[in-house]
């Protein structure tokens, strides 16, 4: 008989993962380089079978593991999701401080005319800011002009400063 601390310490080490057509193998009991498929060792594997895992124990152990994995993916996604509304926000909040409504603006409501699209034909307003900017719901910051209806991404708006001369 082993301990539950000595079961414990074979499960970690001795972890699943998922085949791409199906099944389980063995992450620790499964040569590094296995290119042929007869040499991924199934998981629960010898050593953990050995421990006494059942088939019943180790569908219950996937299942508890993939609910940890799926709601670490959906933290992960929120975080990142707020910290690009933080971000949003307070570059609209900046834009606001700087260029009020009316503001004159020259806007790309489609693509810009610089970069990899160059020479594609785009849509250029010479035109005032008629709201605040504002943030989309991932974040985006957006603001609108005179001329087109909807937002229009900070990025593909240019302020028209004064020509020197
Ligand atoms: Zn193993």
């Amino acid at each position: 008989m082993i301990t539950e601390g000595e079961r414990a310490a074979l499960l970690k080490l001795h972890e699943w993962d998922e085949l791409i057509f199906g099944g389980f193998y063995c992450t620790h009991c499964t040569p590094d380089d296995a290119d042929d498929p007869d040499q991924n060792v199934y998981w629960p594997c010898p050593p953990l079978r050995e421990a006494g895992v059942t088939n019943e124990e180790a569908v219950e152990i996937i299942t508890v593991e993939r609910a940890e994995i799926a709601a670490r993916h959906r933290d992960e996604y929120r975080s990142k999701l707020e910290a690009a509304q933080q971000e949003g926000r307070r570059q609209a909040d900046e834009w606001n401080r700087l260029h009020p409504v009316g503001t004159a603006v020259v806007a790309y409501p489609g693509i810009r005319p610089e970069g990899k699209h160059a020479g594609w034909a785009c849509t250029r307003l010479e035109t005032t800011t008629r709201t605040p900017a504002w943030t989309l719901g991932h974040g985006e910051p957006v603001v609108s002009v005179v001329g087109y209806a909807g937002g229009i991404c900070l990025t593909h708006v240019d302020v028209v400063t004064e020509a020197a001369s």
